[in-house]
């Protein structure tokens, strides 16, 4: 995390240079052309590839366990460029339910329009998993934890019953970074991360990253990304390379913190129900122990007051935020069925497990006792 990162480094920089830059000067004509032809590795222009861009990639690339990375401008443009390259007309691909809700809405509104099916199912749920596969099936897409429900997914099985049918699993690794969770270490073929949330960490930026294991998998990808033209700009690139180096630290404090949160909210009158992978009642904590290196800092839960109740905790709080996005230094406080999941059907929301009374909570690098002490005070107001 902090000293990964290929870069030249002619002159001594103890970080990585920002080259902003959109083209680089060839030494000569037929320099140009090797650079073009691949014979020369040189550097053409930066939607194609930029020295501070790829020294991003080679450092999350190497904490995933992959060999490419390939920096998209957005998570969404990291899951855009994964369906378009590797789905075409005609295939089908699976599902969690409960995803990140634009992940689904592009897949059901747009790629569909483009002859792409989809099936959404409870992925924690094998059977669900076995039952939706069809001949036409290519693609297993996975979310664990899943975005907002926090239920965990069995990825080396996904892998073992992707594989097993000629599919790829594709891993949004977001909630957990790689410090907590290597899907391609458990058999997943690509996982990719909204770079946005925990590796950025300072909700300052918006980007993506997709990493695979495998280098031609990896080359397709880059090659659709160049031409989608949803490349990463440098200097986000350096925001996230500087973000990363406290990644380690950032998310040991924040899942402390969690913990105690979890706990807190768990034995308070007015909560109807909380999950958090680490809490002994989470219904996937003993799967979650073999694949995750420690239980992250995301929490859902519901008020016994359901909805109105969540309300009126969401405009009390006062040192988290209400506001989406989540794994900045800072806590977040949010409500899916009417924000980030607002866009997806009430029934899929239902069936998904998104209730009404859901509230999503971010949890930060605060002092707890001040956090702790902010629920309850939101709590007394209900
Ligand atoms: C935020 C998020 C995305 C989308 O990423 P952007 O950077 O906002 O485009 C995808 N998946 C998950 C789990 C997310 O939290």
């Amino acid at each position: 995390m902090i000293h990964g990162g290929e870069f030249d480094n002619p002159l001594g920089s103890a970080t990585v240079p920002i080259y902003q830059t959109s083209t680089f000067i060839f030494e000569n004509a037929d320099h140009g052309a090797r650079c073009f032809s691949g014979e020369d590795d040189g550097y053409i222009y930066t939607r194609i590839g930029n020295p501070t861009i790829h020294a991003l990639e080679t450092l999350v690339a190497d904490l995933e366990g992959g060999s490419e990375g390939i920096a998209t401008s957005s998570g969404m443009a990291a899951v855009n460029t994964l369906y378009m390259a590797l789905l075409s007309q005609g295939d089908h691909m699976i599902s969690s339910a409960a995803v990140y809700g634009p992940s689904r809405v592009v897949m059901e509104q747009h790629w569909a329009r483009f002859g792409v099916e989809s099936t959404y199912v409870n992925t924690a749920n094998p059977d669900e998993i076995l039952a939706a596969f069809k001949p036409n099936t290519r693609m297993l897409y996975v979310e664990t934890p899943a975005n907002p429900t926090m239920d965990i997914t069995d990825l080396r099985l996904c892998a073992k019953i992707a594989h097993d049918r000629g599919a790829l699993l594709v891993v949004d690794n977001t909630f957990c970074s790689p410090y907590l969770q290597r899907p391609l270490e458990l058999g997943a073929d690509a996982v990719f991360h909204s770079m946005t949330k925990f590796l950025n960490g300072h909700a300052d930026i918006v980007a993506g990253m997709i990493i695979t294991k495998d280098k031609a998998l990896g080359k397709k990808l880059r090659g659709m990304m160049v031409n989608m033209g949803c490349n990463m700009d440098p200097h986000q690139a350096y925001l996230v390379i500087r973000g990363i180096k406290t990644l380690g630290i950032r998310i040991e404090r924040s899942q402390q913190n969690a913990m105690k949160v979890a706990r807190f909210l768990e034995s308070h009158p007015k909560v109807a129900w909380v999950k958090y992978p680490g809490l002994e009642s989470h219904p996937q904590h003993e799967l979650a122990k073999t694949q995750m290196h420690g239980f992250g800092s995301m929490i859902s839960f519901e008020l016994k007051g359901g909805l109105d109740a969540g309300k009126v905790l969401m405009n009390n709080v006062k040192v988290a935020i209400l506001a989406v996005s989540l794994g900045g230094v800072e806590t977040l406080i949010q409500h899916p069925a009417s924000m980030t999941h607002s866009k997806v059907s009430h029934e899929a929301k239902l069936k998904a497990g998104i209730t009404d009374g859901l509230v999503r909570y971010s949890v930060g690098i605060e002092d707890v006792d001040d956090l702790i002490d902010d629920l309850k005070l939101g709590l007394e107001k209900i």
